[in-house]
């Protein structure tokens, strides 16, 4: 069985792929998004920290994880380094292309973490379209609390928000048509290097209107972990001999 860990939609089609292909596959979800849009079989919910995730892929027949987490999602990202390195399961990172190499971002403040974005963002005056997930948002909070802030999210953020902030839950894919009418009444975009093409309309808009952006470097990956960028060449890897050895014991 291929053990993907998901929350993405790289995950869910490669997933679908697997199965599709006659694989044996289980989608595994954190729980956090209200209606997976997911076909096939899928576990959900934490496993309990390295040590649940050890006890699930010794008791389970895995025969290799894919981590196909969000980039951002750096904790389960270690966390399935750590465990499979303990179990001698194989591991591969399927991380979409970040936005670095995006031909319009010349001018992007690139920043480390949410607290350095917030540290930039208040550096520039008027308003401010915050697309950083519904976990960070509140992050930003102390640094722009008097500030006229539009916070768009997939999923309402759960702790309060300022009451004149303004949240606009909406989930993509985004058209540049719609960003264009969103980002002419901010003046400055903050956002983080998710990568992808259903939330790249916003860069494109934010270039023509001439905002400045904030964009938030992805987290690292473990050192030494095999990183593909598609669900093909995920395939590819996992159809390697060397990706499929027996269940660990
Ligand atoms: P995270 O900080 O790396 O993970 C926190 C904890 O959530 C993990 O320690 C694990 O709990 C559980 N978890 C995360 N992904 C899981 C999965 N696929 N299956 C089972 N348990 C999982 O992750 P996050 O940033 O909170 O993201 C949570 C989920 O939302 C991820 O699946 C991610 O792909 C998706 N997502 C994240 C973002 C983002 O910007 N971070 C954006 C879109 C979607 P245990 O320690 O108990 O195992």
């Amino acid at each position: 069985m291929i053990l993907v860990l998901g929350g993405t939609g790289e995950g869910r089609l490669l997933a679908e792929a697997l199965l599709e292909r006659g694989h044996d596959c289980l989608l595994s979800l954190a729980g956090r998004t209200t209606a997976p849009l997911t076909a096939g079989p899928v576990r959900t919910g934490g496993f309990g920290g390295v040590e649940g995730l050890v006890d699930h892929l010794r008791t389970h027949p895995v025969e290799a994880v894919v981590d196909a987490t969000h980039p951002f999602a750096a904790t389960m990202t270690r966390h399935a380094f750590e465990a499979c390195a303990r179990t001698g399961t194989p591991l591969l990172r399927l991380a979409r292309p970040g936005w670095e190499d995006h031909r319009l971002a010349g001018d992007w403040e690139w920043v480390d973490d949410h607290q350095a974005a917030a540290r930039a963002a208040a550096r520039y005056p008027g308003r401010v379209l915050l697309t950083v997930g519904r976990q960070h948002t509140p992050d930003y909070v102390p640094a722009l609390a008097e500030r006229q802030v539009v916070a768009r999210v997939a999923e309402p953020v759960e702790s309060p928000l300022p009451g004149h902030w303004r949240q606009l839950v909406a989930r993509g894919p985004f058209r540049l048509h719609d960003e264009l009418e969103l980002l002419d009444d901010v003046d400055v975009l903050v956002t983080k290097n998710s990568g992808g093409g259903a939330t790249a309309a916003k860069l494109e808009a934010a270039a023509r209107l001439g905002l400045p952006v904030v964009m938030v470097h992805r987290p690292e990956v473990p050192a030494g972990e095999s990183v593909v960028g598609s669900v093909e060449e995920a395939l590819a890897w996992l159809s390697r001999p060397s990706a499929r050895p027996s269940p660990a014991t």
